[in-house]
This record gives C-alpha cells, sequence and structure tokens, in this order.
C-alpha cells in the first residue's frame, strides 16, 4: 500500500529473516504507544487491520502484507486457525491430538498454494482412500474418486445398472465442474446495478459463459434447484450407492436429502482442487487441520504480517463514515486505513459495524441470514482400528483410508433430518467419519488413531443452551451404529470429545452452530452472498473489506474469501492513489 512499504515488502522478500523482524519490533514498539484517538492527524498505526486469524483472515493477511500494507491481524483466541483448529483436548493425554472442527482439505486453490508458497511453510496433504459405507444388514461399498474400474466392480456388487451408469454420472459432474469451478474464483456481478462498472462486469461474465449450450445450462440448473435425492433416482436405483453419492448433498446443511438445493451441496462439495479442475479429490493435512492455517500463518509472517492473539475486537471505528480502526474488548483502539473482517456476518456487521451505521436493507438482509445446521463433531481417541465384519481385521487396509461413513441409504439420512427438525436429536444420526492417522502419524502415539466424526442432526436452536447430557447420549448412539457394523468399536475408544453447536458458537464465533458461517442454501449463494449488492468482498462502508466464509466460495478452508477480500482493498487503494 504505502510506497514506502511496498520497498520494505520488497526487501523482505530477499532479506526475509531479519528484515521482517526489524518491521516486527518497529510494528510492536508502535503499537505500545498510548492509544490513538481513530482519525486523529498523522499516519494510522497499520496500512491494514484484519479482524479474525482464521484460516481466512490469514489468507487475507499474506495477499496484503505481500503487497507491501503494514499489516496487523487481531485474533479474539489464544490461538489462530479459527475452525482449522488441531488441539489436544484432553488434559490427562496431552499427546493426543484432533483435527477438532473441519477435517479433510480440498477447495484450496493451487493459486493461493502457489501464490503464500504455502508448501514451503508446512502445507503437507495426504490423498484420501475410498469411500466406505459396511451395512447393517451385511456387506459394504467402496467409491473411488479416480479409478473407475474398481468403482465399477464395487457398484456391481449392488446393481450392474448403477455401476454402468457411474462412468457417465462422474463425466456429467466433471463437466459441470468444468463451469462452477472457475465461478468459485469469479467475484459475483452486482446484478441489477446499473453503474458501468457493475454493468461491464455482468456482460463479461456472460460473454465468458457465451459456449455454453442449451444442455449445459439445463443441467446447471437441475443441480442449482434439485434435491440430491431426485437428482440420484435420476441416475441410480440401489439404495446403498444412493446413499453413499447422497452424503456430500447434506454437509452442514439444514436440510434432508429430499430439500430441493441439495443437489447443489453436493456439488460444492465434489468440485475439488478448483484451477486443476479434478472432481472431488479430497485429502489429510499432516497435523491436522491447524497445520493448515499453520502453514498460511507463517507465510503472513514471513511478509512481514503481525499475528496478535488474545485481542478479541469489540467494535468499528469509524471517521466521516469510513472504517478508521478498531477496538479491542480491553478499550485499546488501532487505527488502520483498511480493516478486513473475517468474522460470521451478524458479528461483523450488526454488534461491530452496529445498525445504525448500516443501510437498513443490508441491516434486514443480516438479521435474515440463514445460519442453523445442527452438526455436532465427535471426536476419538482410538485403542485399535475398527474391525469390520463386512471387511475383518485391525491392520491397516483401504477401507480405513478415506471415509468411513455411517449414511446407508438415503431414507437413513433423511430419518436422522426429519427427527431434529421435529425438535429431538436424532435416534441414529448419519456420520462422515474418517481416520486421518491411516497416514498421519503426527497426532497420537504410536499404535493409537484418531478417528473424526462429523454427524448430523441435532435440533437447530442447540446452540442456545449447552445440552451437555444429551449430546453424549446423542455420542453414544453414534457410537452404537457404528459397533452394529464394527463391533470392536465402542471397547477400542480410549477418549471421547464432543463439540455441538452451543461450543461452536460460543468458543468459536460460529453463530448458530453453522459450520460455514451460513447455510449454503440457494438464496444464499453467489451475488447474494452475504447481502445483494455486496457480493464483491466490499462492504456498505468504505475502508471495511469482508473476508468470511459467508462471502461467495465460502465455506470451507479454500482461502478464496480471503484472498478475494485482499484483492478487492488492494485494487481500491490504487485506484484511490491514481487518482
Ligand atoms: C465441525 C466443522 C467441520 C468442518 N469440516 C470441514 C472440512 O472438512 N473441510 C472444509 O473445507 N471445511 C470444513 N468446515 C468449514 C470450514 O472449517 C470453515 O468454513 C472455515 O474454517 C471458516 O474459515 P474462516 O476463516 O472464514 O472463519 P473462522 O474459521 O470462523 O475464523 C474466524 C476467526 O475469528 C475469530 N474471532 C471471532 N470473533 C472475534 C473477535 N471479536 N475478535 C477477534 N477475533 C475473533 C475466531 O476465533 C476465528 O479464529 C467445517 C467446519 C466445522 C465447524
Amino acid at each position: 500500500m504505502a510506497t514506502k512499504a511496498t520497498q520494505a515488502a520488497k526487501a523482505m522478500a530477499g532479506k526475509a529473516v531479519k528484515t521482517a523482524q526489524a518491521a516486527r519490533a518497529a510494528q510492536a514498539a508502535r503499537t505500545a504507544r498510548a492509544p490513538r484517538t481513530p482519525g486523529a492527524s498523522g499516519p494510522a498505526d497499520y496500512d491494514a487491520i484484519i479482524v479474525g486469524g482464521g484460516h481466512n483472515g490469514l489468507v487475507a493477511a499474506a495477499y496484503l502484507a505481500r503487497s507491501g500494507a503494514r499489516t496487523l491481524v487481531l485474533e479474539g483466541r489464544p490461538k489462530t486457525g479459527g475452525a482449522a483448529t488441531t488441539e489436544a483436548p484432553w488434559p490427562d493425554a496431552p499427546d493426543f491430538k484432533v483435527t477438532r472442527l473441519s477435517y479433510v482439505m480440498s477447495l484450496l486453490p493451487p493459486t493461493i498454494i502457489n501464490d503464500l508458497q504455502l508448501e514451503r511453510h508446512g502445507y503437507k496433504i495426504y490423498p484420501m482412500g475410498p469411500y466406505y459405507q459396511a451395512f447393517p444388514e451385511g456387506g459394504s461399498i467402496k467409491l473411488y474418486a479416480d479409478d473407475a474400474k474398481r468403482n465399477h466392480d464395487e457398484v456391481s456388487k449392488w446393481s450392474k445398472k448403477d455401476a454402468d451408469a457411474m462412468p457417465r454420472w462422474d463425466a456429467w459432474l466433471a463437466g459441470l465442474a468444468e463451469v462452477l469451478g472457475p465461478l468459485l474464483l469469479t467475484v459475483p456481478p452486482n446484478l441489477g446495478s446499473r453503474k458501468p462498472r457493475d454493468l461491464n462486469e455482468t456482460l463479461r461474465l456472460a460473454w465468458r459463459h457465451r459456449g455454453l449450450d442449451v444442455r449445459t445450462i439445463a443441467d446447471v440448473t437441475r443441480l442449482m434447484t434439485m434435491s440430491i435425492a431426485d437428482l440420484l433416482d435420476d441416475w441410480f436405483e440401489s439404495p446403498q450407492v444412493k446413499g453413499a453419492l447422497a452424503v456430500n448433498g447434506v454437509i452442514g446443511t439444514w436440510a434432508g436429502p429430499f430439500e430441493p438445493g441439495t443437489a447443489y451441496v453436493m456439488a460444492h462439495h465434489s468440485i475439488g482442487d478448483v484451477g486443476d479442475g479434478h472432481l472431488g479429490n479430497w485429502g489429510f493435512q499432516e497435523g491436522g487441520m491447524g497445520a493448515v492455517a499453520d502453514a498460511i500463518a507463517s507465510a503472513a509472517r514471513r511478509v512481514g504480517a503481525e499475528i496478535r492473539l488474545n485481542a478479541p475486537v469489540r467494535k468499528l471505528l469509524l471517521k466521516d463514515g469510513r472504517a478508521s480502526g478498531v477496538e479491542l474488548e480491553n478499550g485499546q483502539q488501532i487505527t488502520a486505513r483498511v480493516v478486513v473482517t473475517s468474522l460470521h456476518p451478524r458479528t461483523a456487521f450488526l454488534d461491530h459495524v452496529g445498525r445504525a451505521n448500516l443501510p437498513d436493507d443490508f441491516v434486514t438482509d443480516i438479521e435474515r441470514w440463514k445460519t442453523r445446521s445442527g452438526v455436532v463433531k465427535i471426536n476419538l481417541a482410538l485403542a485399535e482400528l475398527p474391525d469390520f465384519t463386512a471387511d475383518p481385521g485391525t491392520n491397516l487396509q483401504e477401507h480405513h483410508t478415506g471415509s468411513v461413513e455411517m449414511a446407508p441409504t438415503m431414507p437413513y439420512i433423511e430419518r436422522a433430518f426429519t427427527d431434529a427438525r421435529e425438535g429431538r436429536p436424532a435416534v441414529r444420526p448419519f456420520s462422515d467419519g474418517v481416520i486421518p492417522t491411516a497416514f498421519d502419524k503426527t497426532l497420537v502415539p504410536d499404535g493409537y488413531h484418531m478417528m473424526s466424526l462429523f454427524t448430523q442432526w441435532v435440533p437447530s436452536d442447540w446452540n442456545e443452551e449447552p445440552h451437555t447430557e444429551e449430546l453424549q447420549a446423542y455420542a453414544d448412539r453414534m457410537i452404537d451404529c457404528y459397533n452394529e457394523v464394527a463391533p470392536n468399536f465402542k471397547s477400542s475408544i480410549i477418549h471421547t470429545d464432543i463439540v455441538g453447536p452451543y461450543q461452536m458458537e460460543h468458543e468459536y464465533g460460529l453463530i448458530g452452530g453453522n459450520i460455514f458461517h451460513g447455510e449454503l442454501s440457494l438464496e444464499q449463494l453467489f451475488h447474494m452472498r452475504p447481502a445483494p449488492g455486496f457480493a464483491d468482498y466490499r462492504t456498505p462502508v468504505p475502508g471495511l473489506y469482508y473476508a468470511s466464509s459467508a462471502t461467495h466460495a465460502g465455506g470451507g478452508v479454500c482461502g478464496i474469501p480471503g484472498m478475494q477480500a485482499a484483492k478487492a482493498a488492494i485494487a481500491d487503494r490504487r485506484a484511490t492513489r491514481r487518482k
């Protein structure tokens, strides 16, 4: 941003360590001064402040610092990462670490990995094995992301017709990924606006898609509007195959598989590897998801960003209607030319900016923002691997290396949702389980394993009370479901960690317990995310940018909102300087 700082950042690239240390010392000295009056004459404390040190905030910080901006990240918790976190939740077993909330990588685009050189900072992915479901009535199915021959053999066990349909389904999804993948990296245009710049962006988007034919547009329309159940009924007949393919349609969603819009949720979770165009290639980060955040934080620090922990922000400071800094919970005020917030929209706008400083329509949109999901994360330390009746043995086998699901059929999944919608925790919850320690030996002591169960659903208002005992009973039922297909499961558990919606909201700032800062429902996608007119990572407050998972391409650990918000801030700053 400032020319001097740009030069400093360039110098940093060469003599990084010494210069970065000097820059950090200077920044520390600057902020140790008496709190500034916002907008007082003289330079701001920083060029850019990032509110929230989740992975998106860290990505924004890295891009801004790389552009030469003096950048400060303010994280409320004692550690960075937000929902991308590795923790040791059992005080009596500090050697056992769990990837506590998010658990698998897919959507982080190569652009960000390369721009920030994340591999040099510890980003290391083990590709996942197959999707695996063992059935209570006997038998199992494995689905492979990139092995058509083995997929055919597996699916043939349940339906020859479905096995023949599978390559066509994969090709169909791959075709849609070609359209939807690049859209994830597109800044949504401000549809309906007549401003020349907005019209121009809308036309550019239309022009880019001029090659789409009638059938492709019809397929995209189907994907955006159908339920995953209806979509799969069009393609497959076997309940087992449909159950396997339905899971991605309901992950993190307050909707059962029969709800319109769940077909798109499946696509969002299946696109994967944006930029490379591969479908659904998921993987485990070594060291758990916290290590992804650590790699980004390290990359940000390397280019001079300062990260402050235990620094919860109380409100945004405004001067003449522009963002001019923030005030911390402890009363300290820190000024900056640009503020990027990466918090849930209710916190970022209604609490930190304040209704009085925002247009009425925008306030209404944020008040109406849907942010439920009824997710419960269950992390288990295991003394041995599950010994499935259908595929016996506690030795490490291929079916332990991917998703170890408990979602046998669509009616099973729908039943779990119906329970929760009627106000009860699911009697038989569904689970997207993984055992990252099949590859990653850094999380637990030798010979042990960690299993992460992403489960749904409990009622959508369980963010309001801890429901501790009911959550324990829910987790016990979930474990019983696995025990039916792997009879050693229950006895192999040595530690249990249960994180429900209340804890997600109060400890991690995930309001309503929604894992994405807001549902991926149709009315909250693309140009509507987080509100019409403000999907370009800018906000109604000049100088305030928005980088949370509640923007287009979020949620998930994809970093795209962080990158886009930083790019918007950098572009605006350059435009102002040019003027
Ligand atoms: C249980 C669960 C499972 C998931 N599984 C996956 C998965 O497997 N794969 C995947 O890609 N995605 C997954 N997700 C979604 C993904 O983790 C999130 O979409 C993503 O991590 C959000 O990143 P973010 O940076 O936008 O926000 P956050 O991670 O929420 O970061 C916001 C940060 O702001 C901080 N903060 C809050 N209030 C303040 C304040 N007042 N002042 C300062 N700091 C503050 C928070 O402590 C936090 O660090 C999962 C999420 C959950 C909850």
